[in-house]
């Protein structure tokens, strides 16, 4: 028998250089925005989330603001600031952890001691309790959550106070505790359990989200989820409750939803800018989930019209989506799973295979470099990074770690003690959901 032969495919995974060579004509590829290109110092004191798939949304006006990079990182290329990070991190080294998340731009994710989702690195995170510092570099709702998972010594930094989450902005703490009181007024106390035993509503967050709807979460019997384990949160809320308010991630919750047999006329949409969320009495006392009108801007790129042009172009074709795409989306796809599914399920395939990935597109490029013997491109044949995640530069983590070495930590994010420890409550009981 012949053993298949690995083609040799140089690929270069950095999206940064993909932009440089877009910008510069050397490439027929095309961005969402030219403005990518340069350093995102040039936006994090313009009002927006910046240019990338994000740039449409509309930032809350008390979003952190970075203060101004020092010009020396501004303006120091590629190669050296790899080599201060290298130095720096030398001379730290036990006494920091630098995390990367999978969505993270190639020239920082190679510093990184651990690559993963934002809940693998949290966990990363812990298995460090004498690193002095945890360098976090993903968005604010990761820092959050790795500050509430460490030790109370141990200084969180976010090398970019500005690299926050649309998604997560989505849901406010106001606009919850508001929807909250007008499900009360609908569904009649929300404390007490009906003549089964069930609660009128249990509150479900998914992993990104402030720490403040955590905490929320937290305090009134509810759970958070990652969209690895999204069906087995809803099914243990569902044991305790007749409805589930989810939020921020539509897509997610109702893809969950629909997965373990919920009509979809039973899971009205909250849009927290209208009376009711935009629902009736009648509706909302009849829904089993109550979807937060919240998106990923990365994932809402995605459409049915590109798993079709990838079929046409490559009948073979497997296409993976991530379960915040919509779902008419994930319907059209062949799997649907969390970055940690995607990944697996490359690593799992024994033979040559052609994948058109729906999520991230630095994410994608990796294993594309990783996974040589496939073929692996992103369903969106437009490079767009996701605005935030994309705002952590090597020049700030360079910053970040030189300050450390320095005896500075600047960019400390905490979850104060009144919400940490709801919000702790409410991820120990994600920690609990086991599936049956
Ligand atoms: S990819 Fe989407 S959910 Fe993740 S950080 Fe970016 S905007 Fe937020």
């Amino acid at each position: 028998m012949s053993i298949p032969t690995i083609p040799v495919r140089p690929i270069d995974p950095s999206v940064e250089h993909a932009l440089q060579a877009i910008v510069g004509g050397a490439s027929a590829e095309s961005t969402c925005s030219t403005d990518l290109a340069a350093g995102p110092w040039d936006f994090d004191t313009r009002p927006g989330y910046g240019p990338g798939s994000s740039m449409g949304d509309v930032i809350p006006t008390g979003a952190p603001r970075q203060g101004e990079l020092p010009v020396e990182y501004r303006e120091a290329g590629e190669d050296e600031l790899d080599a201060r990070i290298c130095a720096a991190k030398k001379a730290l080294g036990d006494r920091v952890v630098v995390l990367g998340h999978f969505y993270q731009r190639e020239e920082v994710v190679r510093h990184a001691d651990y690559v993963g989702d934002s809940f693998q690195l949290a966990n990363a995170a812990l298995e460090h309790p004498d690193a002095e510092a945890i360098v976090f570099c993903g968005v604010h709702f990761m820092a959050e959550t790795a500050d509430l998972l460490s030790g109370p010594d141990q200084a969180v930094l976010l090398p970019n106070l500005a690299a926050g989450c649309s998604m997560a902005d989505m849901a406010d703490i106001d606009q919850v505790e508001d929807c909250w009181e007008q499900l009360a007024d609908v569904l009649g106390p929300l404390d007490e359990a009906d003549e089964d035993g069930l609660l009128p509503v249990i509150p479900v967050t998914y992993m990104n989200s402030s720490a403040a709807i955590k905490g929320f979460v937290g305090r009134h019997g509810g759970i958070v989820c990652t969209s690895s384990n999204a069906r087995t949160v809803l099914e243990r809320a569902f044991e305790r409750g007749r409805r589930v308010l989810f939020f921020p991630d539509q897509h997610l919750g109702r893809n969950t939803a629909k997965a373990i047999g919920v009509p979809l006329d039973l899971m009205p949409l909250w849009n927290p800018r209208r009376p009711l969320g935009g629902s009736s009495a009648d509706v909302l006392q009849n829904s089993r989930v109550i979807l937060w009108h919240g998106f990923c801007s990365v994932h809402r790129r995605f459409t049915v019209a590109q798993i079709e042009q990838a079929r046409a172009e490559h009948p073979a074709v497997r296409v993976i989506v991530h379960p915040e795409c919509p779902m008419e989306v994930v319907d059209a796809a062949d799997e649907a799973g969390s970055t940690d599914f995607i990944r697996k399920a490359i690593d799992a395939a024994t033979e040559p295979t052609t994948f058109a990935i729906g999520t991230e597109i630095n994410l994608v490029r990796r294993l594309a470099a990783q996974y040589p013997q496939h073929e692996i491109f992103c369903l969106d044949p437009v490079v767009c990074p996701c605005s935030t995640m994309y705002r952590i530069h090597p020049g700030y983590l360079a910053w970040v770690l030189e300050e450390l070495v320095a005896g500075r930590a600047p960019n400390r994010i905490r979850v104060s003690d009144d919400v940490a420890q709801p919000a702790r409550v409410a991820l120990e009981r994600m920690l609990a959901a086991r599936p049956r």
